[in-house]
This record gives structure tokens, C-alpha cells and sequence, in this order.
């Protein structure tokens, strides 16, 4: 059956339905429902069928997207399912997460020309989602076994994508993590009303099928040093991500219930999948009954402040230094968070931290702020109004202002591994190389905090940098286990 394709003219944009926002406050489920097959179908019928696809340029796995569209709307979806996993390990995870506003479908024509973008990234939740269901997704096994091996660190996109491009490449790969579950932050960061965590645990499990070792509770700088890991390996890839929460410095920042992004979303997370987390059943980490303030403007904040929502706090707000159209998180996040009850309080930024009873917050002192002139960055610069202090009511302020780097020749004691002055991965980004022989990098640690789908593409940048590395380690040819 060949589709009829261009129906954007007569066909409107639609998405998969959304929950209410009041049914969503109540639970951690996603908030969209699935695409039905005939409203996918349709959806992927608006594609204008691109010459030069903008789509595609502006995806950082470079997806065939009008391919894939074509065949979705033809309902060829195991064609359309092996095009789209062709260049991209986890596109259920993209279609779900990736800031599509910003990078597809932001960009397609027909969302330039007025029409509404193709809803891309639902499509591509749908194939995928259609292929596991119908049990299309099935372990890939190499076709040889070769002797050398890889060891990775850090199971998170980067390092789970390096992963299955080496080891359907017939390499003995093992993975490293200092957590006990993996996934990095897919599964410890992102709240699962964006991601449910089965999504990215069924991921995990295939690998295992391909014959990916996982070694978790494996911290590299604890359990074994950088240097100890180069012996064992053929060659390494550092895919560690950043993790050094970036803080405020005002009077009071030391009281308690003032607690950094990551370890609220982490407990709240590791609560949903059945662990006990002490600071969370004693409260700290709960927002259940509080006023709630969360400090900054990115993705992390929207997800705190969503998650607090949905812990049952009694007000959640959100406090940015600069305005809306200048908020580095996403539009669409932070109309989900208004749609929930969260409140925004723009042009403003925390001065101080004031204490109540037992050496807790109480209250976060706060400041207006003007935006200045640009400066050499184009951003325009947040400047405190003089006399413009106000105070709001908070049991528990949540400091979500980004990450850095840790101090990674140190941490993973590697003194000679060099770093950029921000702290990241030096790389030589043709090779995908470090300074260290046979030591490679990928993901956050080399970017510094960025997306699931750029993390993505490193990991399988890299996974083939290591094969041409290990194959003229070999002298040109490539060792099997026959051999
Ligand atoms: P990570 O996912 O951080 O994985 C690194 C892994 O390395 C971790 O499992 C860690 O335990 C392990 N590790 C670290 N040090 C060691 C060590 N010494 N030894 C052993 N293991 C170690 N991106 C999007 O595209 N969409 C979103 O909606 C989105 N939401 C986000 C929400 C939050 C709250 C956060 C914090 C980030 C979000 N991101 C989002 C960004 C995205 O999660 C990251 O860009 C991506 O996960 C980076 O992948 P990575 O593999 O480089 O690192
Ligand atoms: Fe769009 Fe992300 Fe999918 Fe690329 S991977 S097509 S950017 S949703
Ligand atoms: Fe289709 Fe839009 Fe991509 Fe063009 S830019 S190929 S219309 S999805």
C-alpha cells in the first residue's frame, strides 16, 4: 500500500492524547497516552517528504526521519522500526524525551510555513513502542567473537549506546557503574512522567541478551583506579556524566530542608522503584505538605517542581533570574508545570535563606531583578533592583542551578588525564581520544550537562572510534575468538 503523503495541507497537527492535569498531580505515570495506529498513520501522512530534510539535519543522530514517516503512514511499521533504530540504540527514550521543540521538529518546514510541525518524536515513541509490543526488538548477536575487550565506565545513555555498537562488533564489553541499577540519569534523574523506568530497564536487560557484562556498585577511583582499568582493557571509554551540583552562595544556605536537584529527584525515583530512602521516608527529601521552592530555570528545576506536585506539596513555585522567554528549560515543560499548579516567579532570585524552628528553612528571601543589556554572549545580564526584597514561605528549597564536572583525574585517579578549565573530558573529538592512550569519552563528561540524544550519538561516535583503534592495535586486521 503506497500512502498518500503532503496531507499537511488538509490534515491538522495532533498529539496522543494528554491526561488531565488534575489526574496527572495524582500519580508518576507519562502523561501522554499512545498514538492510536490509524492517528499515527495520519500524523505521519502530513510530511511533506523533504528534498533536503531540516528535520534530519537538526536531529543529532541525523534519523532518516521522512523515511521512517513514509512507511509509518503506509503501516510498514517493522520497516519503519528497523530504519529508525538503524542510527539511533534507544528511540522509543528520544521520541519521549528529546526536546523536540528545539531540535526536529522545531526545525521542520512545515512547522516554518504555518502548518504545525510533523509530531515527530510521538511517531517515533510509536514505532518503537509497536516494535517492542509485537516482540520485533530482539537481541542482535555478533556475528564473530573477537578476543579484545572494552571496559566502560558510567551506564548511562552514552556508555549503554558505546556499548551495544561494540558488542554487535563481536568485542567483549563490560560496564562499570557506581549505581546499582543502570541507566545513569535515565533512570535516576529523569522523573518517570517523562520516562517510565520499565522503558529504559528493558533497554538494559537486551544488552545483557547481546552479552553485555554489567559490573554495578563499581565505583572507578574506589573499586579500581583508571590505570588498573587500562590493564584489564584493551581500551576504555569514559562515560561517566557530571554530577557536581553547582551552588548558591547566600546567608542560610546551610539550614536544612535546602536540598540540591539531584538527590530530591534521585530518592524520589529510587522511592518509585520500591527502595527505602531513609531522607525521604523521615521527610527531607518529601515534599509532601510543604511549601516548596525550587531555585532555577532549566529542565531539572521543571522536573523537580512537577515531581513536588505530584508528592502532594501544599504550593510549588519557581524562582528564575530571568523571564520566561529567556529560561533555558523547555516551553512545553513549563506548560506542563503550569497546567499542574506550579507557579512562576520570574525576574527573581534568591538573596537570602531565613531559618525557623529546628534550624530549618522557613522562608526564601528574594530579589527583583532587571535584565541589562546583552553582553558579549548575547544574553542579556540579570541585575538586582535596589529595594526590591520579598519573602516567600518555603519548607523545602530545592537548588537546581546545573551541574559541573567532578574533579575527574582525581576521582578516578588518573592525575595525567587532562581536562578542559571547566573540568571536562579534553577530547580530540575526531578520534573520540583523550590524551591516554586507548582511552576514550562520550556523553556529558565531555559536554558538559546536555541531552539524552547528543549522549546518544557520542556513544556510538565513539564505539566506532574504538573499533578502528582496536583493529590497527591488531595491525589491520581484527582478532576473533577463533583466531
Ligand atoms: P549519565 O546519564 O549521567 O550517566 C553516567 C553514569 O556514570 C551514571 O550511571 C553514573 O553512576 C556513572 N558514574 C559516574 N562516575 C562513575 C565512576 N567513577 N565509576 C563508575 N560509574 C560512574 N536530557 C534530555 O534529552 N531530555 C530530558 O528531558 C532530560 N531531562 C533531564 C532531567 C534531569 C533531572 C537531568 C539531571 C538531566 C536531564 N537530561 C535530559 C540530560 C540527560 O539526562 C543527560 O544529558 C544524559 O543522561 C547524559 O548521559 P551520559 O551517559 O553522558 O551520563
Ligand atoms: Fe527528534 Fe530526538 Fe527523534 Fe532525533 S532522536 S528525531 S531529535 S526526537
Ligand atoms: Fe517531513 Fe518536516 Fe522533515 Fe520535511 S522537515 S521531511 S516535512 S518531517
Amino acid at each position: 500500500m503506497t500512502a498518500k503523503m503532503l496531507r499537511f495541507v488538509t490534515l491538522g497537527r495532533s498529539m496522543p492524547e494528554k491526561r488531565g492535569a488534575e489526574a496527572r498531580r495524582e500519580d508518576f505515570d507519562e502523561i501522554y497516552a499512545d498514538f492510536a495506529p490509524a492517528q499515527a498513520a495520519d500524523q505521519a501522512s502530513r510530511c511533506s517528504q523533504c528534498g533536503v530534510p531540516f528535520c534530519q539535519v537538526h536531529c543529532p543522530v541525523h534519523n532518516n526521519i521522512p523515511d521512517w514517516l513514509k512507511l509509518a503512514a503506509e503501516g510498514r511499521l517493522e520497516e519503519a522500526y528497523e530504519v529508525s533504530s538503524s542510527t539511533n540504540n534507544f528511540p522509543e527514550i528520544c521520541g519521549r524525551i528529546c526536546p523536540q521543540d528545539r531540535l526536529c521538529e522545531g526545525n521542520c518546514v512545515i512547522e516554518q510555513a504555518g502548518h504545525g510541525t510533523v509530531t515527530i518524536g510521538a511517531i517515533e515513541k510509536f514505532i518503537t513502542d509497536t516494535a517492542w509490543e509485537k516482540g520485533w526488538v530482539k537481541p542482535v548477536k555478533a556475528r564473530q567473537q573477537r578476543r579484545q575487550t572494552v571496559g566502560i565506565v558510567g551506564a548511562g545513555p552514552a556508555g549503554l549506546a558505546a556499548a551495544e555498537e561494540l558488542r554487535r562488533q563481536g568485542y567483549q564489553v563490560t560496564i562499570y557503574d557506581r549505581y546499582d541499577r543502570a541507566g545513569g540519569l535515565l533512570i535516576y534523574g529523569i522523573p518517570n512522567f517523562k520516562l517510565e523506568k520499565e522503558v529504559v530497564q528493558r533497554r538494559a536487560a537486551l544488552l545483557v541478551a547481546e552479552g553485555v557484562t554489567f559490573k554495578l556498585n563499581f565505583e572507578v577511583g574506589r573499586d579500581a583506579s583508571l590505570e588498573g582499568l587500562r590493564r584489564r582493557h584493551d581500551a576504555i571509554l569514559i562515560a561517566c556524566g557530571v554530577y557536581k551540583a553547582r551552588d548558591i552562595q547566600a546567608p542560610g544556605v546551610g539550614l536544612g530542608h535546602i536540598v540540591p536537584a539531584l538527590d530530591y529527584l534521585t530518592a524520589s525515583n529510587r522511592t518509585s522503584l520500591g527502595d527505602h530512602v531513609p531522607a525521604f521516608a523521615e521527610g527531607m527529601l518529601d515534599a509532601r505538605g510543604k511549601n516548596v521552592v525550587v531555585i532555577g530555570g532549566g529542565d531539572t528545576a521543571m522536573d523537580c517542581v512537577r515531581t513536588a506536585v505530584r508528592q502532594g506539596a501544599l504550593s510549588v513555585k519557581c524562582l528564575y533570574r530571568r523571564d520566561r522567554a529567556n529560561m533555558p528549560g523547555s516551553q512545553r515543560e513549563v506548560a506542563h508545570a503550569e497546567e499542574e499548579g506550579v507557579e512562576f516567579v520570574w525576574l527573581a532570585q534568591p538573596e537570602a535563606f531565613v531559618g525557623g524552628e529546628p534550624n530549618r528553612v522557613a522562608a526564601v528571601r528574594a530579589q527583583r531583578i532587571h535584565l541589562g543589556i546583552a553582553d558579549a554572549t548575547g544574553r542579556q545580564q540579570p541585575r538586582p533592583i535596589e529595594g526590591s526584597h520579598f519573602q516567600i514561605p518555603a519548607d523545602l528549597a530545592i537548588k537546581a542551578l546545573g551541574f559541573d564536572p567532578e574533579d575527574l583525574p582525581k576521582a578516578m585517579g588518573a592525575p595525567d588525564l587532562e581536562v578542559t578549565r571547566w573540568g571536562s573530558v579534553k577530547l580530540d573529538w575526531k578520534r573520540m581520544a583523550t590524551n591516554l592512550d586507548g582511552v576514550f569519552a562520550a556523553g556529558d563528561v565531555v559536554r558538559g550537562a546536555s541531552l539524552v540524544v547528543w549522549a546518544i550519538r557520542d556513544g556510538r561516535d565513539a564505539a566506532a572510534a574504538i573499533q578502528r583503534y582496536l583493529v590497527a592495535k591488531e595491525g589491520g586486521r581484527s582478532a576473533t575468538a577463533a583466531e
